[in-house]
């Protein structure tokens, strides 16, 4: 997530190394960051301790950047593009902004528009633009209504010779819910540049892995959609990628009633019912953007969404804790505990 406050710069928080084994690569090298206001952890196999360094420091320095270029209401590059947008104007886009922009042009418009991040305005409203929780009222339905039907969409912004032009001024960037999955993609791929094969980027609710630990998997927990620690255990390989969305972190409360982060584009509200989606893909950016339009599609739509973004491992919790998946997810994990009620659906009988 794209958000809450930079803790000065990037940290380094802890550096350490578990030397495993007599063979000198035989072991892994993990380091914390601050990244895009959340806490990321970085763990790299079976390299020297030097280059391992060299993959975090990149990799950090990289997040930085991103992190201001990207950032929704910092001033910055996107801030002063949706300047731009709102009044009307055509405007040069920053370069490494291009690709983020395309890819979510393309993901939105698989999830039929429930990955929107043209609805910067709406979260604005809810207060999730910002790095503190939203309290007080939810805002006035009025003023909830008057933007959905302005309809911001992807499909009203195009990129030509590095120009944006959007045709509809109520267009506001916010890829809060993809942008950590691309920013893990291309970390990756930092890393594999520096020689490194084996490692894993955990940004907190996304995460991604190249090669393996070792003789063994990378094996990653997936949160409890309650805070309750860890609900399930899965075996992540490599270029695999495993992305959170959920309601557990991010919410408004108003007396007594939960307001999700998640908002449907089609009425501007916080989606109810469902606590959390995991995807795993081996394209970050895809497995972000389909965590939240999935948390959106909910428990009716969700087949129909995961078919047209073209994903097979779902995994989705309702408010009653019941776990909705496919059968390639289902064949995956492992869960911790008392085994919760499982509906499986098949995504080739979808519609
Ligand atoms: P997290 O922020 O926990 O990584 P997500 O990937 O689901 O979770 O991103 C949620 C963020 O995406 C929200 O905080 C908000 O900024 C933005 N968002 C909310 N609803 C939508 C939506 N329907 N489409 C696109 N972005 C959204
Ligand atoms: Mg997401």
């Amino acid at each position: 997530m794209i958000r809450k406050t930079l803790v000065s710069g990037v940290a380094l928080l802890t550096l350490f190394a578990l030397l495993g084994g007599c063979a000198k690569q035989q072991k892994l090298y993990q380091a914390q960051i601050y990244v895009f206001g959340t806490l990321a952890t970085i763990s790299i196999w079976g390299v020297d301790d030097a280059k391992a360094q060299a993959g975090v420091a990149a990799v950090s320095q990289d997040f930085d950047q991103m992190h201001h270029d990207w950032h929704a209401w910092h001033p910055g590059p996107l801030v002063d593009l949706n300047k731009a947008i709102a009044a009307g104007k055509p405007a040069r886009v920053l370069p490494s902004l291009i690709p983020l922009i395309e890819r979510s042009k393309e993901l939105s418009d698989a999830s039929e528009g429930l990955f929107n991040p043209a609805i910067g305005r709406l979260l604005k409203l809810w207060g999730f633009q910002s790095s503190e929780r939203p309290h007080g009222p939810p805002p006035s339905r009025a003023a909830i209504a008057a933007l959905v039907a302005q309809h911001p969409s992807m499909d009203d912004i195009r990129i030509k010779d590095g120009v944006l032009y959007s045709s509809n001024r109520a267009v506001q960037l916010d890829f809060g819910a993809d942008a950590k999955g691309y920013a893990v993609d291309l970390a990756l791929a930092h890393l594999r540049k520096l020689g490194i094969q084996n490692a894993i980027v955990n940004a907190g609710g996304g995460l991604g892995v190249i090669g393996s630990h070792g003789d063994r998997p990378w094996r990653v927990g997936i949160r409890h959609p309650q805070g309750k620690g860890i609900i399930a255990a899965v075996n992540v390989y490599n270029d695999e990628n495993v992305h959170t969305s959920g309601n557990y972190e991010r919410f408004r409360v108003y007396e007594g009633v939960h307001y999700a982060h998640i908002l449907d584009p089609r009425t501007g509200w916080p989606v109810e019912g469902i606590t959390s989606c995991t995807v795993i893909d081996r394209d970050g950016t895809l497995a972000d953007a389909a965590a939240t339009a999935l948390v959106v599609a909910g428990v009716k739509e969700w087949q129909h969404i995961a078919k047209r973004m073209g994903v097979k491992y779902v995994m989705l919790v309702d408010e009653a804790g019941t776990v909705y998946m496919t059968p390639q997810m289902a064949a995956r994990v492992e869960f911790n505990g008392e085994k919760p009620k499982i509906v499986i659906s098949d995504l080739s009988t979808a519609h």
